[in-house]
């Protein structure tokens, strides 16, 4: 049985559709992120799912239990559900160890606190319980807002946008730690952000939305190998763009055929090409292309080769390659290209304008 399941449920503001539909089903264990642009409606779910917004349409459920529908509104407070928001909203006024007892209300005094110190052992802030949340550097907060989150044991945590405030270095530290702490716990996590690095190094599925609508669910690698449409395509990475005509399940490229099975003799197409799809090769034939280097730029990780492909027209073809950065080639130098066929995409397109 799910952990959280919503079933097409919808949202307005006003005269905007906030969601638009949506269906979403988490299991217990599973980190799934929602990732979209601003203004998408990711916060609007995770409110819905909450409690904190009264649901207009659909269905929530959490364990195969009903908790909103059309007559029924559970309180947040009865959702068994862990909340962490951008900025740790922890108490200025209580210390550590209080500010994650504050929801363990049912349990005894020794209870309360063995459970205290578990959570806090967890997210490695057990020697700070006595300190208050003004004295903690960002990333301590965060653990601690963590810790208060898991303390009741909730079945679903939902965090909000957690890691925005964080520097970069310690991020990628909290991220790990976060999805080791959930995992441990055995708990279904929704997670927002608009950073899909960040979706895809934390989550095993993530929601592209737009709209209001969930446009694609899938691993990141499907994602990122298998784009449902060129928004979802463009989401994880920069991408060459060329138009072309299908031909008999083909199109022509300027490295040769790929194949268009599913498309319309003589429809137009997009054909998205990853940066990182661009790959050195041995020699020229079906896939091959001798391109003359026009510019490139060491990034530190990789390099970022412009090419230019003669196409006899008058205008050159011009392809972005990304590579290792032990690879620096001077301007003018002659090279071998061809295509990693997975990173390319055909996307039916309305016109070859
Ligand atoms: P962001 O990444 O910027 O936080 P988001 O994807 O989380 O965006 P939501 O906060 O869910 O988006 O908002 C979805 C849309 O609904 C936006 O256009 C927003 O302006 C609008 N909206 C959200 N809350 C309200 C509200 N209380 N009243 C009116 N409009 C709202």
């Amino acid at each position: 049985m799910s952990a959280l399941s919503l079933e097409n449920v919808s949202h307005r503001f006003g005269k905007l559709a906030a969601v638009n539909n949506v269906s979403l089903s988490i299991e217990a264990g599973e980190f799934i992120c929602l990732l979209g642009p601003s203004g998408c409606g990711k916060t609007t779910i995770l409110r819905l799912a909450a409690g904190l917004e009264p649901l207009q349409g659909g269905v929530v459920r959490m364990g195969g239990a009903i908790v909103a529908d059309r007559n029924i509104e559970t309180p947040p407070e009865d959702r068994s559900v862990g909340l962490v928001f951008q900025d740790y909203a922890l108490f200025p006024h209580l210390s550590v160890e209080k500010n994650v007892a504050f929801g363990l209300t049912n349990l005894s005094r020794s209870e309360r606190k063995s459970r205290v110190l578990e959570a806090l052992q967890q997210v490695g802030m057990a020697d700070y319980k006595d300190a208050f949340p003004h004295t903690l550097s960002g990333g301590q907060q965060q653990r601690v807002a963590l810790a208060r989150a898991v303390a009741p044991r909730p079945k679903l945590v939902l965090l909000d946008e957690p890691f925005s405030g964080l520097d970069v270095r310690l991020r990628n530290q909290i991220r790990d730690e976060t999805v080791r702490v959930l995992k441990e716990n055995g708990t279904a996590t929704l997670m927002v952000t608009h950073d899909p690095e960040e979706a895809m190094f934390m989550a095993d599925r993530i929601a592209i939305m737009r709209e209001g609508k969930i446009v694609q669910l899938a691993t990141p690698s499907e994602l990122y190998t298998n784009p449902a449409d060129p928004f979802v395509a463009h989401f994880f990475g920069d991408l060459n763009e060329f138009k072309g005509i299908c031909n008999n399940g083909h199109v022509v490229t300027p490295f040769g055929p790929l194949a268009t099975p599913s498309l319309p003799h003589g429809s137009p197409v997009n054909i998205l090409v990853r940066h990182e799809g661009v790959v050195l090769g041995e020699k020229v034939n079906g896939t091959g292309v001798e391109a003359s280097v026009l510019k490139t730029r060491m990034l530190g990780r990789t390099s970022l080769v412009d090419f230019k492909i003669p196409n006899g027209l008058e205008d050159d073809l011009h392809v972005k390659a990304r590579m290792g950065s032990e690879f620096i080639p001077e301007a003018g130098k002659k090279i071998v290209l061809e295509l990693d066929k997975r990173l390319a995409f055909v996307f039916s397109s309305p016109s070859t304008e």
